[in-house]
């Protein structure tokens, strides 16, 4: 038996997008840039696809730029952004939960004459509007907050924070604060409308909902100063130069068409999610949820188990056939505890003990029943094991 409850850390590709993608290799193989036959068949192919994305988040195909995925879409609008109005002001806010890859570039940025200011969340995983509206000076170029973390599935007020900025650019009449969130975990989930979001850019990748890997794209509302991220070709309006992964772009496009079909049925993952919740709560002693109860994804559950290292209760799982993740799958790479869960007030003991199960498209009852029956003694025996060290 083998059940995958790790698809914040990616999703499996789904059959109908793979065959969207399939005759891109081999077939119409064309460079979307050529004039001829070959090449128009694949710009076609990506103008569809381009649409896909921009009906996703209401928005304009100018507005869409493909990347190679969140990491690098993330890069690029933070470093993009800062380059251009550097001489503007030096001041770029962010939070203590954003992925590593936000996190590394505002270090990056830092260390070449920005300041950074980190939010902190709330004790439930969420930023409040009025602590960043707070930070907010007149050297305040950029804001960056993810709408949906990976870690412990928090939803984050992002249509309110980017009407408080819109408030405050229109007070001082100014085109900045520019708005950036980190939609890689929301897609699946929650409308990434962007006027309803109030966001100048967004960022998503195709393999967290079930599309390909090494496939993104940035959303940069029209207006946007932003430097290139690669230059050497007129691909992307020149800002994102290169050939384009045509095939890929076809299943990012495939994917997010169907995103929205399962968006509109209820399918059923926020109730097993609950059932997962409650369950765990009512079999294991001392387990503690993080992140907001009910302002969570439909999908993500984590938990700590005081007294049971997480490394040791994810291998007792996967010897039964079951795939989680303590933390992210990047923090899971070293030992130090998870800088979500330091965020949010856990103690380091509480930070390494602590599981993600993140339920899919695919996940059944019967998983989770499985799931609610080995957990709890491999829950008790680790604990057994390290009382047992301490004695000695
Ligand atoms: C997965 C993820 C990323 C990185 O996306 P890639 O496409 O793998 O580069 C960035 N941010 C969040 C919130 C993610 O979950």
């Amino acid at each position: 038996m083998k059940i995958y409850l790790d698809n914040a850390a990616t999703t499996k590709c789904d059959k109908s997008v793979f065959k969207a993608m399939a005759p891109y290799f081999c077939e119409k193989f064309g460079n979307s840039n050529s004039l001829h036959g070959f090449g128009r068949e694949a710009s076609n192919a990506v103008i569809k696809a381009r649409k896909q994305v921009a009906d996703f988040l209401n928005c304009d195909c100018k507005e869409v730029f493909f990347t190679s995925g969140a990491t690098e879409s993330n890069n690029w609008a933070l470093n993009g952004v800062a380059q251009t109005l550097k001489n503007r002001g030096n001041h770029i806010i962010t939070t203590e939960i954003e992925h590593p890859c936000i996190l590394a570039t505002t270090e990056y940025l830092s260390k070449n004459g920005f300041k950074i200011t980190y939010i902190k969340p709330r004790k439930n995983g969420i930023v409040k509007i009025s602590d960043i509206e707070k930070a907010i000076t007149e050297k305040t170029i950029l804001c960056s907050v993810m709408f949906a973390n990976n870690e412990i599935g928090t939803i984050q007020p992002i249509s309110g924070i980017g009407r408080m900025i819109k408030k405050i650019r229109k007070k001082n009449k100014r085109i900045f604060p520019f708005f950036h969130t980190d939609a890689a975990q929301a897609v699946n989930y929650l409308d990434c409308d962007v006027e309803k979001l109030n966001v100048d850019m967004v960022s998503l990748s195709g393999h967290k909902i079930y599309g390909p890997k090494g496939i993104g794209a940035l959303y940069v509302r029209k207006g946007t100063p932003i430097a290139p991220f690669m230059r050497g070709g007129h691909q992307e309006k020149g800002l994102r130069a290169g050939t384009l992964n045509v095939s890929g772009i076809v299943g990012l496009g495939k994917a997010i068409e169907l995103v929205e079909k399962y968006q509109r049925k209820n399918s059923g993952i926020e109730q097993l999610r609950d059932y997962l919740i409650d369950n765990i709560l009512k079999k294991i002693p001392g387990a503690k949820l993080n992140g907001d109860r009910k302002n969570r994804l439909q999908n993500n559950v984590n938990f700590s188990f005081e007294k049971a290292e997480g490394e040791s209760v994810l291998i007792s799982l996967e010897a039964k056939g079951i795939a989680v993740s303590t933390g992210s799958a990047c923090a899971s790479m070293n030992l130090s505890p998870s800088h979500v869960l330091l965020a949010i007030g856990l103690p380091h003991i509480l930070s390494h003990s602590s599981i993600r199960f993140s339920l899919g498209r695919n996940t059944t009852k019967s998983e989770i029943d499985y799931l609610l029956k080995v957990l709890p003694p491999i829950v008790k025996k680790i604990r057994k094991i390290a009382e047992g060290i301490k004695i000695e």
